[in-house]
């Protein structure tokens, strides 16, 4: 078995274009390598390795040393370097690498092979000691950090000593002999924290560094990006091994980082940032500011050229937006990343859109290229143009959007605010990638130093979650839990906004609106309806809503819930007479109080959904949930419509239920109340009517909750059918109409080809189904199921992504069943599932007709729905 793939000399053993084995930066290598882009040479220690490793008991696989060795022999004939040898030492970059980029997570060791001997070597060959003696200092803190656990900060403390002691504040303005006493300093501090000496031989070095590496797959960091990213834990990193080239040089070297198109905006234009004299690490760490990629230009000029070339030619490769990484050695350009960019949702719609009309991708190809995640963030919050306010600060704008939240300084407090349902704002001088939890949890991040690669910057936009960094006005003190900003203090828990668009930072809770849809969305989504086979309609019980989700795109109603009418205005109270009512006459002269006003949203909800379908549910929770309950309540309820306190009281009582959620609901109510039913349906027929005789197309679509019997279906039918026949004739118009039923209970998806007999169309309520085929009450689980969630006893929360393997088999059965009977029953999904694309997906699959989701999530679906079918 091979486990070791060799790149250099514009060749690579390995196919660049398999991440899996590779991973996504030596595959990346691989490529760049064959497209003739100069590359420092190395290799790559598989994917399989690394499995391999965990597999053995951490153990290297059988053959590995040794192909190991041929390979750093090999790298050694290249440049004429000796690894170890004293003369002309031969450094080398030890870099993780998994699939899929996962930032920050894994660690990177570079100028390995340096040690008391070879530094000295690496001097005189070089003719430059201060740039031997940097390199040294850096390599023993990344190893030891890495490899060596000695933390990160206690090196930082030493060197900040220095600097001060000095007198200079950036590391490039510390002498040679400063270097030499720095690098005795961390060879001290290593010893002390680890009893033993900083290892001197480069093998031994290397060795250790694979180890790091391939352990660092499963450290915490990891663990965490990998949970909130869904990232599968056996797929393993690779090890990149990679010869040295150096950007500490001097004035006329240099590193940097950039896309190829602007990650915030799309906009075509190259984006990113540079440090003179400096290593790697140096831009993304934010130890000093770098400047603007296009202030290269000036600096050299030559080198900014062959940058062009080189992404202008990646961009072509890989049809896709690069994220590159290059460093310049005295004044030649190397290359040591290439992955495609991560970004902000508007830059992914715009990137898309414009690629295709480039002729660069297809228009299938485009539609893929935005996720439905990503159209979840556009759908996000920000700032309402209209309202006026004062920015205290201003960093860089990092992450679009807005949010407004509580002040929290660290992750712990961030996530346990989040849990109890607060909004925070997580406020840090820099993330590293400790702070994934609380990020995740936040509404939003501020960091005071870091630019627009920073880890903050980068974890934020693929987060979809709004970000500003570098803030430099920020004044953070962690440890009193307080910031300053000039003359303003600001403690734990005060409300700030944070702008990502602009960068601001507002003292005060500004008011945020949704956002509008951009041509280039709106054509993306248009585009996607080419390919999309289901269908996708909107759960909305008013106008407003209505007429929100119709500009999303929405193709119908697929659930309008009656009950929220009953609570509006003075009509609760009319609905409290009705349910007080001993007597079915005095329930329906309550009734007949209450129908004016149902008639009047139907009436809205049919003029905004004009020409498309509207299912409408009749009356589904249980009756006690619109009475008052305390005594409080009752008296205040009682004094204000004049009924008796004492009558309110009994029937609260006579209501309540052990069960309400299995109680007296749904078609339980129609069976039990016609009066209740029968007047919903004359309210909705009656308007159908009227707004049919002004030569409107309306389709009404009238849904039983509930039903888990064929029989109470049935009964209901009759009683519905009755009454839009008669209203039909009262108007004298043609209105068809169909009357369907919710399978919201498993007896319904396994009757389902009997209840198909009296329904025209079953819409699949898997909030209800989930709830009663998984027996987990979705108003009590909040106290178990988040850990079995943790615990992958279900992988995702089943009221979130549906259950497939449970629920979905009803749903599945429900169709099949139901086709059997009636072929052409139209079927749909009316659950909060309809939003969740991986649900969407599952729709498509078994064959649904339609999904229905809040107005909000309707782009999403139609773009799930799309890709569902591509
Ligand atoms: P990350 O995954 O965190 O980006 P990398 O392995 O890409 O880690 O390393 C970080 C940085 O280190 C790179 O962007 C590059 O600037 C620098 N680096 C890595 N390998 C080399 C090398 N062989 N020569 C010079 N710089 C290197
Ligand atoms: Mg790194
Ligand atoms: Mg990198």
């Amino acid at each position: 078995k091979k486990y070791v793939y060799y790149f250099g000399d514009g060749q690579a053993e390995g196919d660049g274009k398999n991440k899996e084995l590779l991973g996504g930066k030596g595959a990346g290598l691989a490529e760049m390598t064959n497209l003739g882009i100069p590359v420092p040479p190395g290799f790559t220690i598989s994917t399989e390795a690394c499995i391999a490793y965990y597999q053995n008991n951490n153990q290297y696989p059988e053959g590995l040393w040794s192909e190991l060795s041929e390979a750093l022999q090999r790298l050694e004939k290249s440049t004429g370097k000796g690894f170890g040898n004293v003369d002309n030492p031969l450094l080398v970059s030890v870099r993780s690498g998994a699939r899929v980029s996962m930032p920050g997570m894994m660690d990177t060791v570079l100028n390995l092979g340096l040690s008391d001997e070879t530094v000295a070597g690496l001097a005189r060959k070089s003719g430059n000691e201060r740039f031997a003696y940097d390199s040294y200092r850096r390599f023993i803190q990344m190893f030891g950090d890495v490899v060596l656990d000695v933390p990160h900060h206690s090196f930082e403390k030493i060197m900040r000593q220095m600097k001060k002691e000095r007198g200079v504040s950036v590391d490039t303005e510390l002498s040679t002999t400063d270097l030499k006493e720095l690098v005795k300093k961390f060879e001290e501090l290593v010893k002390q924290e680890t009893g033993s000496p900083f290892p001197q031989d480069p093998m031994e070095q290397l060795k250790l560094s694979i180890n790091a590496v391939f352990g660092s797959w499963n450290n915490q960091r990891a663990k965490t990006y990998r949970k909130i990213n869904k990232i599968p834990e056996n797929w393993g990193t690779a090890v990149n091994v990679q010869i040295m080239v150096f950007g500490n040089m001097g004035s006329d070297c240099g590193t940097g980082v950039a896309f190829t198109r602007n990650p915030a905006t799309g906009a075509k234009e190259f984006f990113g940032e540079f440090l003179i004299d400096a290593q790697g690490e140096d831009v993304v760490a934010g130890i000093r500011t770098p400047e603007p990629i296009a202030d290269l230009k000036k600096l050299m000029p030559e080198v900014f050229g062959q940058l062009e070339d080189v992404y202008t030619k990646l961009e072509k490769h890989y049809q896709e937006m690069q994220d590159i990484e290059f460093t310049v050695e005295q004044g030649t350009l190397y290359m040591l990343q290439t992955r495609t960019g991560k970004r902000t949702a508007k830059a992914a719609i715009k990137i898309a859109h414009d690629m295709f009309n480039e002729g660069l991708i297809d228009k299938k190809t485009a539609v893929l290229r935005v996720t439905p995640q990503q159209v979840d963030q556009l759908l996000h919050p920000m700032i309402d143009p209209e309202t006026e306010y004062d920015a205290i600060a201003k960093g860089l704008p990092a992450s679009p959007g807005a949010a407004v939240g509580k002040v929290v300084f660290d992750a712990d407090t961030a996530v346990e605010w989040a849990e109890r349902g607060e909004r925070v704002i997580l406020v840090r001088v820099e993330t590293s990638p400790d702070d994934i939890g609380g990020m995740d949890a936040a509404q939003g991040i501020l960091t005071a130093t870091g630019g627009m690669t920073s880890h903050a910057a980068v974890v934020a936009r693929g987060m979809g979650k709004c970000c500003v960094a570098g803030c430099g006005a920020l004044e953070i003190d962690e440890h009193k839990k307080e910031l300053r900003i000039g003359t303003t203090t600001l403690v734990e828990g005060d409300f700030i906004t944070i702008n990502g668009s602009t960068g601001e930072v507002i003292n005060d809770q500004v008011e945020l609106v949704e956002p509008e849809l951009s041509q280039e969305f709106a054509d993306i989504l248009n585009w996607s309806d080419e390919f999309r086979r289901l269908g996708v309609r909107t759960n909305a019980d008013t106008p407003h809503d209505s007429t929100t989700a119709r500009e999303f795109g929405a193709e119908g109603i697929g659930l309008c819930r009656t009950e929220h009418m009953f609570f509006e205005g003075e009509r609760i109270d009319a609905v409290r007479e009705m349910i007080l009512s001993e007597s079915p006459q005095s329930r329906r002269r309550a009734l007949e109080k209450i129908k004016p006003y149902q008639k009047e949203d139907f009436l809205g909800i049919f003029r905004a959904m004009e020409g498309l379908p509207v299912t409408i549910r009749l009356l589904d929770p249980p009756l006690h949930e619109f009475l008052p309950h305390s005594e409080q309540d009752i008296q205040k309820v009682a004094d204000a419509t004049g009924l008796s306190f004492n009558q309110l009281k009994r029937k609260s009582e006579e209501l309540r239920e052990f069960n309400p959620m299995l109680g007296h609901r749904g078609c339980r109510l129609g069976i039990s109340h016609p009066e209740i039913y029968e007047m919903q349906v004359y309210a909705i027929m009656e308007a159908a009517c009227e707004l049919k005789k002004e030569g409107r197309d309306i389709q009404p679509e009238i849904m039983i909750p509930l039903v888990g019997h064929v029989q109470e279906l049935a009964e209901l039918r009759e009683l519905t059918v009755a009454i839009c026949r008669e209203v039909i004739a009262t108007y004298g118009v043609e209105v068809s109409y169909l009357v369907g039923t919710m399978i919201e209970l498993p007896r319904a998806a396994l009757t389902a080809d009997s209840i198909a007999s009296e329904a025209d169309f079953f819409s699949f309520g898997t909030n209800d189904l989930t709830q009663t085929a998984l027996g987990i009450s979705r108003d009590d689980s909040g106290k178990f199921l988040p850990l079995y969630v943790e615990k992958k006893i279900y992988g995702e929360d089943p009221f979130v992504s549906i259950d497939e393997e449970g629920v979905g088999q009803l749903v599945r059965m429900g169709v099949e069943k139901g086709r059997a009977t009636k072929p052409d029953i139209k079927t749909g999904i009316c659950g909060e599932h309809g939003g969740d694309p991986d649900s969407v997906f599952f729709c498509h699959r078994i064959g649904l007709d339609y999904v229905s989701c809040s107005p909000y999530r309707v782009p999403i679906a139609r773009l799930a729905a799309a890709h569902a079918a591509i």
